[in-house]
């Protein structure tokens, strides 16, 4: 199953590949990810994205598709993976195309977690990360039970440098722009749905694999 998660910064994308990569067993490939691993380790790579990441640009075309070209060769994709904030531009959704017919695969499903725009600026800065493990949580919603303390590890919560107001206002332009008309691409090749992001995780998730039930069918 290749999957493709969409929408705005903060909707929800990542918390729900989480989800689907245990009830399928399929890798997420997470460019955004990808990239801070890359800043973490201070390679050239990294040094390049955090210019772009802090200033709530995106990377530049090329660079992304290599990094997503090399994971998606990879021995774990054989049978399917989870794409998470990969594509983001015609440029990039053009480009998988191409990567994809390479490999002989096609995508199952474009999954779009759609929020208004004014709830994602309340998510993404409320938004904490497990240094440990990665697994993402909400002050708000989606709290920890003892504050600061991963749940599943015991790792601690940091805040991404991105998910400030000002850095978001900026990502949310970015999306309108550039991201958002990937909808009617993906509509154009028939594989496009849109669930309620606005619903309590566990009720997305639930949606989520009802679509991808009735695809599998
Ligand atoms: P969010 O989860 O809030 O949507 P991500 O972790 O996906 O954020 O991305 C964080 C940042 O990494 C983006 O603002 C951008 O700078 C960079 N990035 C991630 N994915 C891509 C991509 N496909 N193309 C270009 N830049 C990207
Ligand atoms: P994205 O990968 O799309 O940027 P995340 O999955 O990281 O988004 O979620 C952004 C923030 O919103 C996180 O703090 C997460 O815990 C929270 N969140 C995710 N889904 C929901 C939801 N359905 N309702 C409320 N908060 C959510
Ligand atoms: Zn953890």
């Amino acid at each position: 199953m290749q999957l493709l998660m969409m929408g705005p910064p903060g909707a929800g994308k990542g918390t729900q590949a989480a989800k689907l990569v245990k009830k399928f067993n399929i890798p997420q490939i997470s460019t955004g990810d990808m990239f801070r691993a890359a800043v973490k380790e201070g390679t050239e790579l990294g040094k390049q994205a955090k210019a772009c990441m802090d200033a709530g640009k995106l990377v530049p075309d090329e660079v992304t598709i290599g990094i997503v070209r090399e994971r998606l060769a990879k021995d774990d994709c054989k049978n399917g993976f989870i794409l998470d904030g990969f594509p983001r531009t015609v440029a990039q959704a053009e480009a998988l195309t191409k990567i994809l017919d390479e490999l002989g695969k096609k995508l199952t499903r474009v999954l779009n977690v759609h929020v208004p725009a004014e709830d994602l600026i309340e998510r993404a800065v409320g938004r904490r990360i497990c240094k440990n493990c990665g697994a993402t949580y909400h002050v708000k919603f989606n709290a920890t039970k003892v504050d600061g303390v991963c749940d599943e590890c015991g790792g601690d919560l940091y805040q991404r440098a991105d998910d400030n107001v000002e850095t978001m206002t900026n990502r949310l332009n970015v999306y309108v722009e550039s991201t958002r008309p990937l909808i009617e691409y993906y509509k154009a090749a028939g594989v496009y749905t849109e669930i309620d992001g606005r619903q309590p995780i566990d009720k997305v998730t639930e949606d989520l694999i009802n679509v991808l039930t009735s695809v599998q069918e």
